[in-house]
């Protein structure tokens, strides 16, 4: 279909599109126009990654916006938030006004009221919902991208609820539903009365195969020499073998060499092995290259002064690099730019962020088949669906003749078994997670508390509208579910019942606007309840990361003893009884839950980020992740102890204050400051400058010299502050002023994790 021919769309489009260089719609998107994506019908789209699925989101949404209404766009990321909004920017220019919403879960945001197009996550508009937002009336599209989500135990339930729900705030809302080839698309279709767009149709063709012996077999029955050279590990000859230039019996070159995307099973193996690939690709470079990677590798560098970022910058100078959610935004960019712009040769990643990143590569090689599953007690085998969509991101349209995609065999017996597993195998359906109780617990206070129902029987009503419903057979099941924590939630105080009605306390309805799982609540207000003495930084710490909103910091081997220890050492601090060591689970939890804390603890206590990564075994962005979500937790105690009546919301404040910015108390009036991070308010302090007052009225050498002798920064701060004065010339540096030991200075400024500019990290955890 020819880009003039979509019907019901702005005029300036085909003109755009052509400009983008799209002339006509792929074949899929062709079927989506003509199943009436443009005219408001619904629609589940399943079809292959990298085919197109954006564009058919954005012709519903510039259709429907271009009939007065107003589309928002649910993504599964935060991180991916921030790339959809900059896709959709592009709309601006014909006067579309494009928002994202991302942060904080206590607001309405009253400013989307404008926008055109909304761009959020899941639980961002879930909690849109319970704040009751006016403008979610105006809806009139939706489209939620990586549908098949919802069979995500953690994550699914919201994505489904959220759907349910704006579905019946707006009964002609048209939903249109993204999602990866699955086995199922047709029962999505049903729940959500849409037409099916169910296709294998990609731009570039996919071969799938397995690398084994000195051989790729490919699905089609044929084979590939593919030799591996001693001593050498088979994703380095694969890697490799993809630089090598295609050359003809001349010896003239065919086609250049291409770049490889290595999938592995976590962040420290993806580490590692960007590290040994890195010594594959640089015999591989040119001069300009290398010179070019190496102004990349100084910008890594820039971005922290951690360990990570040396590593990163050290592989990427060799034309390699890994990707993983441990990453900070800045550096993922870098990565992912290099590696579009054929600078970086090969990324090894983690399957988290890379699904929904567009980076394709020549081949994708998928090294690790099995994951970490500690709810399984060991490595359990991904999902054909995870391999599939991994695999996917092989092959350039436009640049390359096609994809290969590569698992990697050691015996013939797996050769046998990945044919079978993966290669031959299409992906499992996918299952509503609804039924449990956790999610339950969440989503049936949240219906009644924003009015979505009133009774037990109403609540059930809802719950019909769900995914689950339309797949289970046991109608019992989810009413039993139901019943249960309609009970729990009852007795904890959030709901009341009466008269076959059902209504939520006025604590009930605080749980749900402050987003929280009622159990969290429970367990915060189970604990402050329990403190006879201010609390401590680390009791309350320890407390929010014992709630089921605090992703786990899991134990390492050996340091069960080491937390032990601390945990009876520092007992008295703790909010609520310690459980004790003969309950496994429980007391392993809590040590968790402490270990988190202590990291929380020594960020507050301002520990060297690098420390930290160090001593916690973790990445500069998971420490980020650690303190968002312990400041917003700490900000809901906050509000819970206010809503209760209880005394120590100025404790719970500092705690919260001093986490979000890594200080100590005494810091915290400096670091208000734009332009002072941890680093140089600890600095001023120490050379005597106590606070914004005494900053304000400071002598500039000495401000000068503390903050090591940068005269525009200082300029800068002074102005912030204040000052009456803030020039710097002729100043020189007070040498008595000067700091000796007080850390090392680039990660200043608020460059640290506590950067409030920065939202990149989702703090529900990454699925
Ligand atoms: P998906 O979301 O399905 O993984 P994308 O929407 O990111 O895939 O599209 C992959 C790439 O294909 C993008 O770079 C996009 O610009 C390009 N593309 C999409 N539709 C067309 C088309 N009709 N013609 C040419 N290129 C297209």
């Amino acid at each position: 279909m020819d880009v003039a021919d979509i019907p019901a769309v702005p005029e300036w489009l085909p003109n755009h599109l052509r400009d983008a260089g799209i002339e006509s719609l792929y074949p899929p998107q062709a079927e989506a126009v003509e199943a009436g994506v443009t005219e408001g019908e619904n629609l589940v789209a399943s079809i292959p990654t990298a085919s197109g699925k954006t564009l058919i989101a954005e012709l519903a949404m510039l259709a429907s916006v271009a009939r007065g209404g107003k589309a928002l766009y649910i993504v599964p990321l935060r991180a991916l938030a921030s790339e959809k909004h900059a896709e959709f920017e592009q709309f601006e220019q014909y006067g579309l006004d494009v928002g994202v919403s991302t942060g904080n879960y206590e607001s309405e945001g009253g400013w989307l009221a404008g926008k055109d197009v909304i761009v959020a996550t899941s639980e961002k508009v879930d909690s849109l919902v319970r704040n009751g937002a006016p403008w979610l009336d105006d809806l009139t599209c939706v489209v939620a991208d990586e549908v098949h989500l919802v069979d995500d135990g953690e994550r699914g339930p919201t994505l489904e609820v959220t759907l349910a729900k704006l579905r019946r705030i707006t009964a002609d809302l048209q939903t249109v539903a993204l999602s990866a080839t699955i086995g199922n698309a047709g029962e999505l279709a049903d729940w959500l009365d849409a037409e099916l767009l169910d296709s294998e149709w990609r731009p570039i063709d996919l071969k799938k195969g397995v690398h084994y012996g000195q051989a790729l077999h490919l699905e089609d029955g044929s084979q590939q020499e593919l030799r591996v050279r001693d001593g050498e590990k088979q994703t380095a000859a694969i890697v490799r073998d993809t630089l090598e230039p295609d050359r003809d019996e001349d010896g003239a070159v065919r086609e250049e060499g291409g770049s490889s995307l290595v999938f592995v099973n976590s962040r420290r193996n993806a580490e590692a092995a960007a590290g040994r690939l890195a010594g594959v690709v640089s015999e591989y470079l040119g001069p300009e290259e290398r010179e070019a990677l190496a102004d990349v590798a100084e910008e890594i560098r820039d971005v922290s002064d951690t360990e990570t970022s040396d590593d990163l910058a050290d592989a990427v100078a060799d034309g390699a690099a890994f990707h993983h959610a441990g990453l900070s935004r800045g550096h993922r960019e870098l990565v992912e730019e290099a590696f579009r712009d054929r600078l970086i040769k090969v990324v090894s990643a983690t399957p988290t962020l890379a699904a929904g990143v567009n980076t394709p590569s020549r081949r994708v090689i998928v090294r690790d088949w099995r994951r970490y599953d500690g709810t399984a007690g060991g490595m359990q085998p991904l999902s054909v669906l995870e391999v599939h969509q991994m695999m996917g991101r092989a092959g350039r349209p436009g640049r390359d003749p096609y994809g290969e995609a590569v698992l990697i065999a050691k015996s013939h017996d797996e050769l046998d078994e990945l044919f079978e597993r993966y290669v031959w195998a299409d992906p499992e359906p996918v299952r509503s997670k609804l039924a449990a109780e956790p999610a339950l617990r969440t989503h049936i206070l949240a219906t009644v508390a924003s009015g979505f129902a009133s009774t037990r029987e109403g609540l059930l009503e809802f719950l019909e509208a769900t995914l689950y419903a339309t797949q289970t057979d046991e109608r019992g099941r989810l009413e039993g579910v139901t019943d249960d924590v309609i009970a729990y939630l009852e007795r904890n105080g959030f709901l009341e019942r009466g008269d076959g009605g059902l209504t939520a306390t006025n604590l009930g309805h605080t749980v749900s606007r402050l987003y929280l799982d009622p159990m969290s609540a429970a367990e915060i207000i189970d604990g402050l309840e329990d403190a006879d003495d201010r609390p401590t930084v680390l009791g309350l710490y320890q407390l929010v990361a014992r709630t089921p909103d605090m992703y786990e910091l899991y134990l390492r081997s050996g340091e069960d003893e080491e937390y032990t220890m601390l945990a009876y050492e520092r007992e008295s601090e703790f909010l609520g009884s310690m459980p004790s060591e003969f309950e496994d689970n429980r007391f392993e939890d809590w040590l968790s839950a402490l270990k988190t804390a202590r990291l929380l603890e020594d960020w507050a206590s301002e520990l060297d980020e690098d420390e930290i990564t160090d001593r916690y075994g973790i990445g500069p962005g998971d420490i980020r992740g650690k303190v968002e979500a312990a400041s917003w937790l700490l900000g809901a105690a906050e509000s819970l102890a206010g809503e209760l009546g209880l005394e120590w919301t100025p404790a719970i404040r500092e705690a919260r204050t001093r986490v979000e910015d890594g200080v100590r108390e005494e810091l915290l009036d400096l670091v208000s400051i734009r332009g002072v991070g941890r680093k140089r308010a600890r600095r001023l302090y120490e050379a005597g400058i106590e606070d914004r007052a005494a900053l304000r009225e400071a002598e500039k050498s000495v401000v000068l010299a503390a903050l090591r002798g940068r005269r525009s920064t200082t300029e800068t701060i002074l102005e912030n502050v204040g000052h009456r004065d803030p020039s710097m010339d002729g100043v020189e540096p007070d040498a008595d002023a000067a700091p000796e030991s007080v850390g090392s200075g680039s990660a200043d400024a608020g460059s640290g994790p506590a950067d409030s500019a920065s939202d990149d990290q989702a703090s529900l955890g990454d699925f």
